[in-house]
């Protein structure tokens, strides 16, 4: 029975049952088409029409307008992005600069590592082409305390180049597996306001859960499996002043020494933009669950609150009540990552005691609350918060917490 699980598994996560419902009955006979969603042409109006409703709301929510930002839908997750930003984005800075490029010289891809993802994506971008410099410009606290906290700017490990060298900063919003989330506003705040400094976003684990200022940012990116639908779409958020500079890229300087690599064509941005993300076939089935999701937390009703407010203020409850039971039994529960950069999204700790976790977990899934298992990588135990997590759900695994806690 649905309604006697909670579900706190990481990604993909849980959805609101009644976005279920509606995509289990379009899989069945799509608004009485007499044909699932999954026959019908990426091409029919229908599927335009579901694909303009997702990319509506999600302008709306971020309040964001098709003037300024160019939403795409990708397939290929996060991982896909991982290497799109950098070929993309290396163009544009050849685009940009072509006395430069001229020379030989390269942007710099700067990467401020606070996570595994954030590390995983360093790695994407070496192996994109060895000869990048992509570079690391803070290994938050190092190995040795596992991620654990994010150093004051000033701190970081080497210093950012200037905009006029740097094809991007690149950030990881908050680290999945090692439950790191960058603080509001943090690290856009630390980078200056130089309008020439293009700044990147990996937003997979918390896009939604809170505002953010999207004028800041050149891309921002978020598979959809964790706040905002089903595992098989990824939406891009391009700041339209470099979808047209990669655009006008085409006839780049022929003399250009070293040549730039050129972006394979499922990754580039201008065509993905141009075909209005029908490229190739994608999964509109997956789109349409997120444009049920969507408009569900468009809806969202408050006086003097937009939907992401509303949003906002529920997700820092939910994770304030968690941290409050864990902060409550230190000699239980330990929380890893430092008190500033607690993500909100993916609450990570150990019980102190060993073979302890394995109780925990147990004693949880007895209860019907799953996927509280940490990472693989890192061990001990992750919940984790995303928008479809009730608040329901967590006040039953507090109580759990409480009740575990005693037991003791
Ligand atoms: N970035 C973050 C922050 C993630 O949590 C994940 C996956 N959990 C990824 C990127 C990779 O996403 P995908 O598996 O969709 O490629």
């Amino acid at each position: 029975d649905r309604a006697a699980i909670a579900y706190f598994g990481a990604g993909p996560s849980a959805l609101p049952t009644d976005v279920l419902e509606a995509a289990a009955a379009s899989l069945v006979n799509h608004g009485d088409s007499g044909l699932s969603l999954v026959e019908q042409s990426h091409r029919s109006a229908l599927s335009s029409r579901i694909l303009q409703d997702a990319r509506d709301s999600f302008l709306k929510l971020i309040h964001a307008s098709a003037d300024t930002h160019t939403v795409l839908f990708m397939a290929g997750g996060g991982t896909l992005q991982f290497s799109a930003v950098v070929y993309n984005l290396f163009t544009a800075w050849a685009v940009k600069h072509p006395e430069l490029a001229r020379e030989g010289q390269r942007g710099s891809c700067e990467y401020l590592v606070t996570g595994g993802w954030a590390a995983k994506r360093l790695v994407g971008a070496e192996n994109v082409n060895v000869a990048l410099d992509a570079r690391e410009v803070s290994y938050a606290s190092g190995e040795a305390r596992k991620f654990g906290d994010i150093p004051a700017a000033g701190h970081w490990q080497g210093n950012l180049k200037p905009a006029r060298d740097s094809a991007f900063v690149y950030f990881c919003d908050n680290e999945t597996v090692d439950g790191v989330e960058w603080p509001k506003g943090s690290p856009v705040d630390l980078l200056g306001d130089d309008p020439d400094r293009i700044i990147v976003a990996d937003m997979s684990s918390n896009i939604l859960s809170r505002t953010f200022d999207a004028s800041k940012f050149g891309v921002v990116f978020a598979g959809a499996q964790k706040n905002i639908g089903s595992t098989g779409v990824t939406i891009v958020l391009l700041r339209n002043d470099i979808l047209a500079l990669l655009s006008s890229g085409g006839a780049l300087p022929p003399q250009l020494t070293p040549p730039i690599p050129v972006t394979p064509v499922m990754m580039h941005y201008p065509t993905i933009a141009n075909a209005s993300s029908l490229y190739n076939t994608l999964p509109i089935f997956d789109v349409y669950i997120a444009s049920l999701t969507l408009a569900r937390l468009l809806g969202r009703d408050g006086t003097g609150a937009t939907a992401l407010e509303l949003q906002e203020a529920e997700s820092d409850e939910k994770a304030r009540k968690l941290y409050a039971v864990l902060d409550d039994h230190p000699a239980l529960f330990h929380v890893v990552p430092a008190r500033g950069v607690r993500s909100r999204m993916n609450i990570c700790f150990r019980l102190i005691a060993p073979g302890d976790e394995t109780l925990f977990v147990k004693g949880a899934e007895a209860k019907g609350l799953l996927g509280l298992k940490g990472h693989r990588s890192v061990g001990g135990v992750r919940i984790s918060n995303y928008n479809a997590v009730t608040p329901e759900s967590v006040d039953r695994l507090v109580e759990y917490m409480r009740e575990y806690a005693k037991g003791i």
